[in-house]
């Protein structure tokens, strides 16, 4: 699906219901609206439940003011308004109270947008708008006037967030990543104090490895190939749901039989990706008019190195992804189960996915099928796509109930003499 193509009104109920129904607002909180070529404002009516939104719900503020529509428009208009009018090149504005910004609001500071790689370059630099009524013309104007100087994401005082972009996927993009950079951070103090990337750090993820593959083109799409584009797409899907990764991020990638190997898209929408989204790779080459994920080349090189490995996850699940940002090791010995399925989880220096992805591949062994790339992803290797998505799903469910453990008190973890009672029990070296 092309979000781009729908109707702003269609835009604004797909956005918002993904937005509600992710908890990332109430029912009563948030509003969005689009400004269409015409300069008529779309936007979500006032005081209509979330879980029950339409497209015929939707209203269309003319620009001499009329408004079209059965309902009256968001409260906070005025300020939607008011942002169109001083910046031209934004084209849609998402306002929520998602939980942990609305945390940030109320301590009234800002999330650090260099804990984890990708943050900064999707939402560039963030600023604060001081405190006033909703629907006022003083909340406007400190809105408006933070739009005014050049920033696109405000977090406003006591009260939200509010973000302009030049459509409403781009400003869901920024709020999704925000509000996940909150949690992480939130997550992470937790632990100890997290370890913001330094610039020097940053200037290595501009990487183009994935830009520079030869093209060629498939001859037919195998059985085994299709039933595995099917079952990477239902995992995906389930993966974003459970919030393991951001609607762009997420790489998942299925060796076949024949040596080639299936990977995620750079780029796409994760919640509407689809079977024929997924980019062959065989022979170093990529799949005709595809972009495969920006870690391609290190997802070869695993798979070059192992050859019992036949499926690799990179995700940013908020709870592991707080053992990535501060010194705090993650131990599975909580559960036998977590001992079994994940053994000995290893961190990975930030720098050497970038500069010694060799000495990273390496690392994957049985006894380590879990990496914790520092500042960037949890990188998780399996014998099949299901045994890498339950690390996957394992790895964060460890890592939530340890934060939740330490919140009780003091984390007891199983001794080495129950560790070397699992390995015989259940045979593992
Ligand atoms: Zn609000």
């Amino acid at each position: 699906m092309k979000f781009e193509f729908l109707h702003p009104a269609d835009q604004l109920v797909k956005m918002m219901n993904r937005i509600y129904q992710d908890g990332m607002t109430t029912t009563s909180g948030g509003n969005l609206s689009i400004l269409d070529g015409n300069g008529d404002i779309w936007i979500t009516p006032s005081g209509i439940d979330k879980g029950t939104l339409t497209t015929g719900d939707m209203c269309c503020v003319k620009p001499d003011g009329t408004i079209i529509g059965p309902h009256k428009p968001s409260v906070e208009l005025p300020f939607h308004a008011s942002i169109y009018r001083r910046r031209p090149d934004l084209r849609a504005v998402l306002h929520a109270h998602p939980p942990h910004l609305v945390a940030f609001s109320v301590a009234r500071k800002l999330p650090d947008v260099n804990l984890a790689a990708n943050v900064r370059g999707t939402c560039g630099v963030i600023t604060m708008a001081g405190y006033a009524v909703p629907g006022s013309k003083e909340l406007g104007d400190h809105i408006a006037a933070e739009f005014e100087k050049g920033f696109n994401t405000v977090v406003m005082e006591n009260h939200g967030i509010c973000i302009g972009a030049e459509n409403m996927f781009e400003a869901f993009k920024i709020f999704e990543t925000l509000e996940s950079a909150a949690a992480l951070e939130i997550n992470a103090r937790r632990l100890g104090a997290p370890k913001p990337l330094q610039e020097s750090e940053i200037s290595l993820t501009v990487t183009r490895d994935h830009l520079t593959m030869g093209d060629y083109a498939p001859n037919g799409h195998s059985p085994e190939e299709c039933a595995a584009r099917h079952d990477m797409i239902t995992l995906i899907h389930r993966s974003y749901r459970q919030g393991l990764f951001g609607s762009t991020q997420g790489t998942y990638s299925v060796r076949l039989s024949d040596g080639s190997f299936l990977i995620t898209p750079h780029g796409v929408d994760r919640a509407y990706l689809d079977e024929g989204d997924l980019v062959l790779i065989q022979n170093g080459m990529k799949e005709q008019g595809k972009t495969p994920s920006r870690s391609v080349r290190l997802h070869q090189l695993i798979y070059e190195m192992h050859k019992n490995i036949r499926s690799i996850m990179g995700a940013t699940p908020p709870h592991a992804m707080a053992f990535a940002v501060t010194d705090e090791p993650l131990d599975s010995r909580t559960i036998p189960e977590s001992y079994i399925i994940l053994r000995e989880i290893q961190k990975v220096p930030f720098r050497m996915l970038y500069l010694e992805p060799d000495k990273l591949a390496k690392m994957f062994s049985e006894k380590t099928p879990v990496l914790i790339c520092e500042n960037n992803q949890i990188l998780v290797v399996g014998d099949s796509l299901l045994n890498a998505f339950d690390r996957l799903e394992v790895t964060e469910a460890t890592a939530r109930s340890i934060l939740d453990a330490r919140d009780l008190g003091e984390l007891v973890h199983i001794s080495d003499e129950e560790v070397g009672e699992i390995n015989k029990a259940f045979n593992l070296s």
